[in-house]
């Protein structure tokens, strides 16, 4: 049940907003994707790791704030969910470079969300890449999150090999 609250409260957050992909799908599927790839490794199925990983984009691309998460589920989410968020007042080329700056930095269960979030955006790209993405941009795509990933190489040996 805590899960499905998860998956809850996620849906409702980002009930208007659309991947970039061509299919546009629904923006919930993301992050159900990364929770899904978290499971499947098998040793990472903690509930506040799994509810986190519904969570992630939540304050990042909605108007949800740190406080109703710790409010709806704990302050361990909360602490996760804020980890992965990108400072939105910094420019977009800074926001990147900082995500391959701090990797390194982020707490053991924030770099396993990382990865499954990087896991999940590289098989959009690959996938159900935006429309008007040129295969130049794909490839910067590919080795930008190569960089980030670097940094959470220590996180879970299984999800690395994914
Ligand atoms: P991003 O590269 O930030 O967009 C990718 C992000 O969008 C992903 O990390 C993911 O984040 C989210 N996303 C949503 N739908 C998809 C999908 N279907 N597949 C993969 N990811 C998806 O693009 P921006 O539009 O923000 O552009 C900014 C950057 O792009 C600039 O830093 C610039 O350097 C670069 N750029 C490159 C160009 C080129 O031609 N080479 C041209 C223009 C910009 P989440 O998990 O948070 O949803
Ligand atoms: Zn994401």
């Amino acid at each position: 049940m805590d899960l499905l609250k998860a998956v809850k409260f996620a849906a409702d957050k980002h009930r208007d907003q659309r991947r970039k992909g061509i299919e546009n799908t629904p923006y919930i599927n993301h992050p159900i994707a990364v929770a899904e790839i978290l499971g499947l490794v098998g040793d990472l199925t903690r509930i506040e790791l799994l509810q986190a990983a519904l969570l992630h984009d939540t304050i990042e691309d909605t108007d949800t704030t740190p406080e109703e998460l710790k409010d709806h589920f704990c302050a361990e989410v909360r602490d996760l969910v804020v980890e992965l968020t990108d400072d939105k007042t910094k420019l977009k080329d800074e926001r990147k470079r900082l995500q391959i700056e701090h990797a390194s930095q982020l707490s053991p269960l924030a770099k396993a969300i990382k990865l499954a979030d990087k896991i999940a955006n590289v098989t959009d790209i690959m996938n159900s890449p935006p429309a008007d993405w040129s295969n130049a941009r794909r490839l910067e795509y590919l080795a930008w999150s190569d960089k980030v990933v670097a940094g959470c190489r220590d996180a879970n040996k299984k999800l690395l090999s994914e």
